[in-house]
């Protein structure tokens, strides 16, 4: 509940609050925005008292809903107990306890556990981690990333060099560490030789450090697919140039792409994994970085070789807590087992909205659909920001990336509030168009 009137909050905000991703003067000037006074499950409810299924789970978080009981319970207890201390020399039950249970839960080969605080941090670790594993050991000369075109590993200057969406790097692109991008093949099954051998010649040289990607849909360009078989490429090429892969499943860990992780899809296992967002069930902001044995293993010895890095609320008990929770609502709530037929629901819906005139590449994967609504949909177009205002009259909260519309709604979405969803879009579309 608010104590301010929306008038009065509304007007706050655009005096004083500067937003994300946002052109502030058109917002300013132009902007009713939502104004959120509670959560509960798939709903997000305004200060009107509407009530509107959230399409994209608040930014991809919120994988169990918002307000899972369970989930606020265990901040709750963990609040009262413990809410911080640092990593540094010190320990406690819930960093402990994640730490064996994030491995049985991760791609084989994964063995220990490195947290920070956001996605952007994951990925800042892992890129520093593959600096130093290769520095440990003398190869010095290993510097060079590989990255994928189209490719959002998030915000730190260190992870926007890997960036490519050429929108949100090209403020930056004098400052920025040396990667080299690659074109990640189309959606089609058979293996494309030119993406292939694209891939490995960018590996070559002797000088990459490593690989890093999103497995399987590429989030922030706009939900660009590509098959496994990519995947399983990038694995073999990276032993053959002995550099390291690193798999950002940010976005995609938890079940988004039909699987709990998305390598799974290809039976790849990477040396780093990256996992963030609904790793703390959307509560709280909390990350880990997940490594291998070799990896680990070349920060052993001398004291000079540690992992001189660490975020002031690395391991953070709140988060570590309701992170574990996190993974015992799904075992025992059988969240993936509910994918299929969600999943079978959204393909089905972005069929039909494929066949809406003047849409283009409908797509889906797990608990994701998109559509274009422009030949080159770019970020800033505004198609897709006309059916984000349909669907809003119509009772759902649907945020484009540019001329892309898709849904990404909690994991565990119920049936009824899915298909409401799946029906707002497709009318929506329809109308924008
Ligand atoms: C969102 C995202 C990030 C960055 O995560 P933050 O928590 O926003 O820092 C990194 N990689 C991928 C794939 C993402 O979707």
């Amino acid at each position: 509940m608010t104590t301010l009137s929306r008038e009065a909050l509304v007007a706050l905000d655009k005096r004083f609050v500067w937003h994300p991703y946002t052109p502030m003067r058109r917002y300013v000037d132009e902007v009713d925005p939502f104004v959120v006074v509670r959560a509960s499950g798939p709903y997000l409810f305004d200060a009107d008292g509407r009530r509107y299924v959230d399409g994209n789970s608040s930014w991809w978080v919120a994988a169990l809903g918002h307000g899972h009981p369970r989930l606020v319970a265990a901040l709750k207890a963990q609040a009262d107990v413990l809410a911080h201390t640092s990593l540094a020399g010190v320990t406690h039950e819930p960093a402990a306890r994640l730490g064996e249970r994030l491995v049985a839960a991760a791609p084989e080969g994964l063995t220990r556990v490195f947290y920070s605080d956001d996605g952007s941090t994951a990925l800042e670790a892992a890129i520093k981690m593959a600096l130093g594993f290769h520095a440990n050991q003398g190869r010095a000369e290993r510097r060079r990333f590989v990255s994928l075109g189209g490719a959002f590993h998030g915000e730190t200057l260190g992870v926007t060099a890997l960036g490519g969406v050429e929108l949100f790097r090209r403020s930056y692109a004098d400052v920025l560490m040396r990667v080299d991008f690659v074109e990640p093949p189309g959606r089609a099954d058979a293996e494309d030789c030119a993406a292939a051998s694209a891939l490995v010649e960018a590996l070559r040289g002797g000088d990459a450090a490593a690989l890093v990607l999103e497995p399987l849909v590429q989030g922030a360009a706009g939900m660009r697919l590509y098959p496994p078989w990519y995947l399983a490429l990038a694995r073999r090429a990276c032993d053959e140039a002995g550099a390291l892969l690193i798999v950002d499943e940010v976005f995609t860990g938890y079940g988004r792409t039909g699987t709990f992780w998305a390598v799974e899809a290809a039976g790849v296992s990477p040396d780093l994994l990256c996992t963030a967002k609904a790793f703390s069930g959307g509560l709280l902001p909390m990350a880990a970085t997940l490594v291998s044995d070799r990896v680990f293993d070349a920060f052993l010895g001398a004291p000079e070789r540690a992992f001189f890095y660490g975020h002031s609320f690395c391991g953070n008990p709140l988060g570590a807590r309701v992170a574990l929770e996190v993974l015992d609502v799904y075992a025992e709530e059988a969240v993936m087992e509910g994918v299929p037929e969600r999943a079978r629901r959204i393909a089905a819906a972005f069929e039909r909205i494929g066949r809406i005139s003047g849409t283009k590449d409908a797509r889906s994967l797990g608990m994701i659909g998109a559509v274009d609504l422009a030949q080159d949909a770019g970020y800033l177009g505004r198609t897709g920001w006309r059916v984000h205002e349909e669907a809003r009259r119509r009772g759902a909260y649907v945020r484009p990336l540019g001329d892309v519309v898709y849904v990404a709604p909690p994991i565990n979405t119920p049936l009824d509030a899915l298909d409401e969803l799946l029906g707002i879009v497709e009318d929506s579309v329809a109308r924008a168009l």
